[in-house]
């Protein structure tokens, strides 16, 4: 059986016969029900697991049509900046597809399992001493002066495409949009993504009505919440540490035509609902991940959740991602000696 986005989906997106149907059998992610949580916060709740896509994260949905579309178009190699994910993604479609990839990461800033990724999938890593915004600005204009480098950042419009996947296996599995979507927002593509996905849908009759979109940032690199760029953005959670979104403007419509919203939570925040999912729900998402179930605690503190409405949020890449945001947490572990009188103790059941 052939699975992943682009045989999957091979009519809503924009293939055409040369186009190498590249797959990891990427998609296709489960939609948990978080009863637990759900119920603590008065709503039914579901998270979209995007970590259990090949890569750990929902990168590869867009990125598998990027690097299609830059084999088929004949690029040498692929570029792209990335604070982790797009890049271990990246080196993984490019190894597939025998194209060599360069991936400009800022220097120091990434979770340690990321750049293993990148390291093992044959990338060619490259540390810069700037953040993130100087990154891509550098890949950009490399893309712009090499002929058939592609950039594969999410200002390559096929990786937006591929991204809409995540919309409509939502719809197809509840039968209809949630009321609200919530999601970790960087560089802005993915929600405007989703947005464009359940447009889609409506456009051809699939949904009714678009759910409302709240973009979750975290407080040291809210830009969408400020309405401006921040300079040195800051942020426990490195995969949304961006400072100058390049999609904004098509973030800030999706938001305004679903009548969502943008909000930001603090790294503190962000921390304990990550502890939250995964000590009461069983879940392990990377600290990103977790700001959207961070605004949602802040809601409802602040009486803004209304009960009883489905919500689905978005978890966006893999705990095991990032083990040194978890390390230290949780309760210290216990160091015995090798009887069973020494673990009874321990149990003290
Ligand atoms: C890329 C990424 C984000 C941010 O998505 P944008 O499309 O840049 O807004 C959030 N969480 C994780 C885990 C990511 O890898």
């Amino acid at each position: 059986m052939k699975k992943g986005i682009l045989h999957t989906y091979e009519k809503f997106l924009p293939l055409t016969e040369k186009t190498p149907l590249l797959s990891l059998c990427e998609g296709d992610t489960p939609l948990i029900p978080l009863g637990n949580i759900g119920r603590e916060l008065g709503v039914e709740l579901y998270g979209k697991f995007e970590g259990l896509n090949p890569t750990g994260s929902f990168k590869d949905r867009g990125m598998v049509l990027a690097v299609a579309k830059a084999a088929e178009e004949g690029a040498k190699a692929v570029v792209c900046a990335s604070t982790g994910n797009t890049s271990a993604s990246a080196a993984a479609y490019g190894a597939l597809a025998g194209i060599p990839c360069f991936t400009l990461l800022p220097a120091g800033k990434v979770a340690s399992g990321k750049l293993a990724q990148a390291v093992i999938h044959g990338a060619r890593v490259v540390a810069v001493r700037g953040n993130f915004d100087e990154a891509l600005e550098m890949a950009r204009t490399a893309s712009r002066e090499k002929g058939r480098l592609a950039i594969v950042n999410s200002v390559n419009p096929y990786r937006l495409f591929g991204q809409r996947s995540a919309a409509w296996e939502i719809c197809d599995e509840l039968g209809s949009p949630p009321d609200w979507l919530t999601l970790p927002v960087g560089n802005a593509g993915n929600i405007s993504a989703y947005c464009a996905g359940f447009e889609f849908y409506r456009e051809i009759g699939r949904i009714s009505r678009l759910p409302r979109l709240i973009g979750v940032q975290a407080e040291g690199a809210a830009p969408m919440v400020k309405g401006a760029p921040v300079d040195n953005p800051e942020t426990v959670a490195t995969a949304i540490r961006i400072g100058r979104p390049v999609n904004a403007s098509l973030a800030r419509r999706a938001v305004e035509l679903t009548n969502g919203q943008f909000l930001s939570v603090s790294d503190e925040e962000i921390l304990e609902a990550q502890g939250i999912l995964a000590s009461k729900n069983g879940i392990f998402a990377e600290p990103a991940s977790c700001a959207p179930l961070a605004g949602l605690y802040r809601l409802k503190k602040m009486d803004k959740l209304p009960a009883v409405i489905r919500i689905v949020m978005v978890l966006t890449g893999n705990g095991l991602k990032d083990p040194d945001a978890a390390k230290g947490r949780g309760e210290a572990l216990v160091e015995i000696d090798g009887t069973t009188e020494a673990l009874l103790e321990v149990l003290g059941l």
